[in-house]
Order: structure tokens, then sequence, then C-alpha cells
């Protein structure tokens, strides 16, 4: 199975020159192979990953001498990763999938691949083979020794390792290897006890079938007022910047070297506040995750409609700030890990109106009944908690109508109350308005 480790490298000054070096000749191969591949393209003609390769020996012994400094291999991945993103770009348009990357601006909404720029606030190289890490190095051809902080070992056989520099200024290696342990196999059958339900809401970020409710953490309110104080100073000295060039009758081109000016700096403390949010985002997620996927062989949720609620301008901020969709991946793959499984539910089940005593529909529920009274059994419910029971027991019938078996201790399936709640996706449902 393959493993990701992301750890922090510390390069010194001539390390971090090499280092800026190498990403400028990636670069430079991934605009040369870029701009061949367009030109090929508006010719009729495509040209493979492999023949682009050919040409790298002529590029190093012309024009471009410089590219020998870099490892050669490095030099290679930029064209595979060219490839690669042709390849997912061209699989989006035959799916009709829009792009959610950051580049795609001047409707590119496939996101095809774009030039790149000495600019662009992440630079980064990989290294198909060669890297060694040991506790607190790791060692790059053609650089040496690197100073990292390496807080997990990396076990098995590395695959690649991609040495990047974000806008925070900060150094990273991404390191995936393979660690030869099999993949779980999906279990065919599960134990009714380890199957929750989740009800993913904005007041409280989780709530699940067994009682327990998560508030939301709230990391990107929290840190907010800061983050706008640092937009606004930073946004001024733009517009200043650029009342300057028209003033002295420069192109603004030239003015996109901020390097080492107080814009720079600017920009680097928006990017840390931006940064120390989405840590504790990320910290707050893993460990949620990791308990539900430790304590359970099946989570239930609904199937988020994020496009559409991020429209809704009041909710979008909320939304965003709970980031569900990065959550319910985490799940989705440590349940898999252990053979478990995520399974999602259509956002269309009435799983807040329904009752989970007698699965009635109760049309009279709105946003701001929080606790609910039954208008056929009477049971008194709280409104989330019950939607978390009924999406668990929609789940359930999903696992079982997909021909996997679900079982209760004692060996004998009980068809509890919760069940026929989610009778709703076989049969009909009496309407309790
Ligand atoms: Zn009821």
């Amino acid at each position: 199975m393959y493993k990701a480790t992301k750890i922090r490298l510390y390069p010194n000054k001539s390390q971090e020159q090499k280092l800026a070096q190498d990403f400028g000749n990636a670069r430079k191969v991934w605009n040369l192979a870029l701009d061949l591949k367009q030109k090929a393209y508006a010719s009729g003609e495509l040209l493979s990953c492999y023949d682009i390769k050919k040409m790298l020996p002529a590029w190093k012994s012309g024009e471009y001498d410089y590219l020998k400094q870099t490892h050669s291999q490095v030099l290679q991945e930029s064209i595979l990763h060219l490839d690669r993103a042709y390849k997912n770009a061209f699989a989006r348009v035959k799916q009709g999938k829009r792009a959610t990357s950051k580049r795609t601006k001047n409707n590119n909404v496939f996101g095809f691949p774009v030039f790149k720029s000495k600019y662009d606030s992440r630079q980064a190289i990989s290294y198909p083979q060669g890297v060694t890490v040991a506790s607190s190095k790791i060692t790059l051809p053609k650089i040496g020794q690197i100073k990292a902080c390496v807080h997990r070992e990396i076990v098995g056989k590395i695959k690649t390792v991609t040495i990047s520099r974000e806008s925070t200024g900060k150094y990273y290696a991404s390191i995936l290897a393979d660690n030869f342990k099999p993949i779980s196999e999906p279990l065919q059958s599960f134990d009714v006890a380890m199957v929750i339900g989740v009800d993913l809401g904005v007041k409280d970020w989780i709530v699940d079938s067994t009682n327990n409710k998560l508030p939301n953490p709230h990391h990107l309110k929290k840190s907010l007022k800061k983050l706008h104080k640092l937009q606004k100073d930073l946004s001024r000295k733009i517009e200043a910047a650029k009342a300057r060039c028209i003033a002295d009758g420069k192109p603004m081109k030239e003015q996109r070297n901020y390097f080492g000016s107080n814009i720079a700096k600017d920009k680097k403390r928006v990017a840390l506040a931006h940064e120390k949010v989405r840590h504790a985002r990320q910290n707050y997620q893993h460990q949620v995750s990791n308990v539900l996927a430790n304590e359970n062989q099946v989570v239930v949720a609904e199937t988020l409609n994020i496009k559409e609620m991020m429209a809704n301008r009041k909710l979008s901020k909320a939304i965003g700030d709970c980031a569900w969709s990065g959550f319910l991946n985490q799940l989705d793959y440590k349940l898999k890990a252990k053979g478990g499984q995520l399974v999602q539910i259509s956002t269309w089940f009435p799983s807040t109106k329904t009752c989970n005593h007698c699965g009635v529909i109760n049309e009279h529920i709105t946003l701001k009944h929080r606790t609910w009274t039954c208008r056929s059994c009477q049971t008194t419910v709280d409104r989330d908690i019950n939607a978390a029971l009924n999406i668990r027991a929609a789940g359930i019938v999903k696992l079982k109508a997909a021909g996997l078996s679900v079982y209760a201790h004692g060996g004998h399936v009980r068809l509890d109350p919760v069940d026929q709640a989610a009778a709703f996706e076989v049969g009909s449902l009496r309407v309790y308005a």
C-alpha cells in the first residue's frame, strides 16, 4: 500500500539557491514541452511524452545549457507531469466534469495545463528515485543533505519525492512510499453495531447516530479578523504600486517582481495566516476521522451538493469553513484501508423530517425546530440525532441492496423501526403533514 508523508525541510542559503535553480529549470522544461504540445496540437499532430523526452539532450547542449545543472530525472519528471495533466484534462472533457483547481482562469474550465511562472505562489520539483531519508535529513541528488524534520518513519520503498516551496516561503518534501502491505480486502459483511450515521451541519459540525455532537470549531471565523486586516494592508500596497507604475509610464509587468519589498512581506503574512487556519482545520478533521474510522466499519453520510450550498451567499462562508468534502475524503480512505467503507446516500432523502421511531414524514418541520414531536407516534426527537439515525438506516438499506450482509450479535438480524424509516428507498411511506 502506498503511503504519503509530508515533512518540513530547512535548506540553508546555498541550498535554497540550488533549489530555486532547479524549480526554474523544471519550469522551463514544462513550458517548452507545453509550447511544443500546443503547436503540434494546432497542426493536428499529437506529441507523446516519449517524443518530448527525446528532445531533452538537444536542449541541454544547445540554447538551454543551464538545464545541465539539474538532475536529469527531475526534468523528465516535469515532462511526465505535463503528460499526466493533459490526460486528466481530456478525461474531464470526456466526462463533462469541470476542473476544481485554481488553474481555471480564462475559460479553461477543464483545467488544461497552463504555462508556469516564477511568480507562481507554489514551486515544486519531483524525483522518481535517488532520494534517501534519514532521521533528521533528506539527501537529494546534485543538492546533497538538507536538514529535515522527519516526524514519522518512512517505511518501505520510496516511490517519488516532491520538493516544494509554498507561498509561506516554507519548504516541504512529500514522500510517497510503498510499504508492500496488501490493501485490506473489502468486507462483505458488517456488524450492525459498527455502522454509524453522521449528519453534517453548520451549527454542530457533526452529529452522529450514537448521540454525539461535535461543535463547529470555526477555525476560519476566529482568524478572519486578522486575515481581513492583513489582506487590506496588502491590497492597499498593491494599488499604490500600480498607481506608481501608471504615473511613471512603466508597464505593470515589471512591477510584478515584489521580492524583498513590503508587498512581498505582506503576501507572506497573508499566506502564513491562511496556513495557520488550514493546519488547525486539517488537524481537527484528522482527529475526528481517525476516531470515526477506528471505531466503525461503515460511516453513512449524505452526499453533499457543495456547489449548490456555496451558491447560497449567506451560508457559503460558514460551509467553506466546515470543509466537509476534504473530511469525507479522509474518512473514505481511512475506512477503505481496513476494509470498511463510506456510504453516501442521496441529498434528497428526507432525513430531517422522517421520524426514526415510526417512519412517518412530518412535513411541518422547519429549520427552527431543534426538537420536535412526531404527530403520529408522539415521540419527541432531537432534530439532528433523528437525522443521523435516519441516515444510518438508509445506509444499511443501501448496503443490503448492494448484496452485502449486515448482522447483529446473536446471529439474528432484527429489522428495527430505524430500518422502516429508510424503507422510503424501497417502498412508499405514509405522509403525516
Ligand atoms: Zn413517529
